[in-house]
């Protein structure tokens, strides 16, 4: 039997690793609150895009600053709720359009410091609320939750990685056609990894999963071992 968790798990890695799934299913087990922080960059994303002004055009800046203050994310795993002046923007924010775009938007310095801040009182509410929280994104233990009492850096292969996201685009109805799958991945880890504010990389003191030979199952309950071994739930 699991118990409650206490303080924060960082949750990092590139995408097609299944850190959502893993995340929310871990803070489901430990009753804890959960965020999604790419949710928010890709929020931000779809604000610029709507606003038709392109994501590398200098003006996206000031419009996804603006729309900062109008982002709402629910902290719940079994729904986390992500919106933009009150409106439910899943799945929209998933989309072909933000997903091309939101590296671009990501990697913009201003935008990450106010989404930075905004995640630390986040956290700061859950923790005080529910006692732990499970945060998934790119910088977490290295930037948003440095004290962060577990970090974990999931890793996989390109290939491995491609087809997850494909299989997890053709279930929501997206074509996830192998070869564009497999080129938006690189694409974005590319960007992800060497822009200069927070790229994505491993903290210092994260634990590196490969998940290429695990299943959601394993990575879950490799997890479940580790809170327990911390002593972070009880
Ligand atoms: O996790 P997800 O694939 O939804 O993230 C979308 C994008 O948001 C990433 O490719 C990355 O550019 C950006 N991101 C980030 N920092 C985070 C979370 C996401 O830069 N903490």
């Amino acid at each position: 039997m699991t118990g409650r968790l206490h303080g924060v798990v960082a949750m990092d890695g590139p995408s097609g690793t299944g850190k959502s799934t893993v995340s929310r299913r871990l803070a489901a087990a430990c009753g804890a609150a959960y965020l999604d922080t790419g949710a928010m960059y890709r929020a931000l994303t779809l604000a610029v895009l709507r606003s038709g002004v392109e994501a590398n055009d200098p003006k996206a800046e000031h419009v996804a600053l603006a729309a900062v203050a109008l982002l709402e994310s629910g902290t719940d795993p079994d729904a986390p709720e992500i919106r933009l002046d009150g409106e439910d923007v899943e799945p929209e924010i998933r989309g072909p359009e933000v997903t091309a775009a939101v590296s671009a938007v990501s990697a913009v310095p201003a935008v990450r410091a106010a989404l930075v801040e905004r995640q630390q009182q986040l956290i700061a509410g859950a923790t005080a609320t529910h006692g732990g929280i499970v945060v998934e994104g790119r910088d977490i233990g290295s930037v948003v939750a440095p004290d962060a009492p577990l970090k974990v850096y999931l890793t996989a292969s390109e290939e491995v990685r491609a087809a997850r996201r494909g299989a997890q685009d053709r279930k929501a109805g997206r074509t996830g056609e192998p070869g564009a799958v497999l080129a938006d991945v690189r694409r974005r880890d590319r960007l992800d990894s060497t822009r200069r504010t927070s790229p994505l990389h491993a903290a210092a003191d994260a634990l590196v999963l490969d998940t290429d030979e695990l299943t959601v199952d394993d990575v879950l309950a490799e997890l479940l071992r580790l809170v327990q071994d911390r002593g972070l739930v009880s």
